[in-house]
């Protein structure tokens, strides 16, 4: 899943489960030690803010002006297929008598789980489309 760091030979020790496990817990994608975030997902009113650098390796976390813009369709992909699997596991599982029901159980999960789409998604568009370059100082 880590198109750069596989591609350019960034790979780490531990393969590509490491690069997984290093995705989705929002690590750099140079050195896999430091987090992009500054706060915790939790931290509802800061969850947004990123590092400009990685603290750790320098690695820029800000490729370009409006670099960003792309992890919107990695979130939509995420939130689409999170709204049919959880639409159609409540139909399938709890058989709603209620139209009402069912347009809960598809837009909550999405609605719900946002801060966390959203981060991953950025780090999703980071790993496939960042820089390059290993380091930066
Ligand atoms: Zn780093």
């Amino acid at each position: 899943m880590c198109f750069s760091r596989y591609f350019y030979g960034m790979k780490k020790a531990g393969g590509n489960s490491r690069v997984l496990k290093d995705l989705l817990q929002t690590k750099c994608p140079n050195c896999g030690e430091a987090n992009m975030f500054e706060y915790s997902t939790l931290h509802l009113g800061k969850f947004l803010k990123m590092y400009p650098r990685c603290p750790n390796c320098g690695y820029d976390f800000n490729p370009e002006p409006g670099f960003y813009f792309g992890a919107m369709y990695f979130s939509y992909a995420m939130n689409v297929a999170l709204m049919v699997t959880a639409g159609v596991a409540f139909e399938v599982l709890v058989d709603p008598d209620e139209l009402w029901k069912t347009f809960v159980s598809v837009f909550l999960p999405p609605l719900l789980l946002s801060p966390w789409i959203f981060r991953l998604s950025r780090a999703m568009m980071l790993y496939a489309f960042g820089s390059k370059r290993k380091k930066r100082s």
